[in-house]
């Protein structure tokens, strides 16, 4: 078969089970399962394409037309640029979650300072705190996470994203034990409320951890305990962003508030939902 037919062929198979950005997709398959390029593609249409990778590209079809994300069959996934593993133990980063990133960068200006130190409550993959720590060259942090599966994938993560040696990953329950203070504190924290969960797609039900989704009855159990904290876990003059379900704006301000903590903003993500409640502590 030759590349432009196979591109074609991937593109109608997912078409066909109603996936939403299926050219994307397909272009994702064909980079990971054979490195085809995009450019292989609209210049090397016609080459043809060995039957071996044809075999592998037609397994992982038939594992994503069952309902599989493309990150889950190749362990991988992008986020800010870079290259992510994640594990059954993480949550599938995803691009709402860039929303945080550009928020906290936005809030440190040039010439303005950016933060020495970062906790990342929940780090899953450590996607958030690496991506920072690969914009800000001075700065260090440390990631929690419940699962010590999770630690295990994050510390690769920093490894391969080359900054291991400003950052570590522990186990932990949110800001439990520890006692130092930070500069920033950053968390994509579980917000789906439970009886909501059995509602969610597939993809996320049946292939991103529960523990890294369930936000209790209500959903706001993990910002109670971790507003419940913050005074002693961010220095003066620091700042705090979370992210929060299109539905939770109003609720995580409310609590925010009742916890005497100033949100200074809500941030919205290409879609236009509120995505990122951003905190500031305090005059320096
Ligand atoms: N954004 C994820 C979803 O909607 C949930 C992530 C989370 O609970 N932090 O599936």
């Amino acid at each position: 078969m030759q590349l432009s037919q196979l591109y074609s062929h991937i593109i109608a198979q997912l078409e066909g089970a109603h996936i939403d950005v299926p050219d994307l997709e397909a272009r994702i398959i064909l980079e990971t399962r054979a490195q085809i390029s995009w450019s292989d593609i609209i210049a090397d249409g016609d080459r043809v394409v060995a039957p071996e990778p044809l075999k592998l590209i037609e397994g992982d079809m038939q594992r994503r037309i069952a309902g599989e994300p493309l990150s889950r069959i190749y362990g991988q996934r992008e986020f800010w640029g870079l290259n992510f593993e994640i594990s059954p133990d993480t949550l599938d980063p995803r691009p709402d979650t860039e929303t945080l990133i550009e928020a906290a960068l936005k809030a440190y200006p040039a010439p303005e300072t950016p933060p020495k130190t970062i906790l990342d409550l929940g780090a899953g993959s450590g996607c958030i705190l690496i991506s920072l720590l690969s914009e800000w060259d001075e700065a260090s942090g440390v990631g929690i996470d419940k699962s010590p599966e999770a630690i295990k994938t994050a510390q690769k993560n920093a490894i391969s994203n080359n900054v291991a040696d400003r950052s570590s990953f522990k186990t932990g329950d949110w800001g439990r034990g520890i006692d130092q203070k930070f500069d920033l504190i950053v968390s994509n924290p579980p917000y789906i409320a439970n009886q909501i969960i059995k509602t969610l797609s597939k993809e996320v039900q049946n292939h991103d951890p529960i523990l890294a989704l369930d936000g209790g009855n209500d959903g706001l159990d993990a910002y109670r305990q971790i507003f419940s904290e913050l005074s002693s876990l961010l220095n003066v003059g620091g700042r705090a962003f979370f992210e929060i379900g299109f539905d939770q704006e109003a609720s995580v301000v409310r609590l925010a508030e009742e916890s005497r903590i100033r949100v200074k903003h809500v941030h919205h993500d290409l879609a236009g939902q509120p995505r990122v409640v951003e905190i500031y502590s305090g005059d320096k």
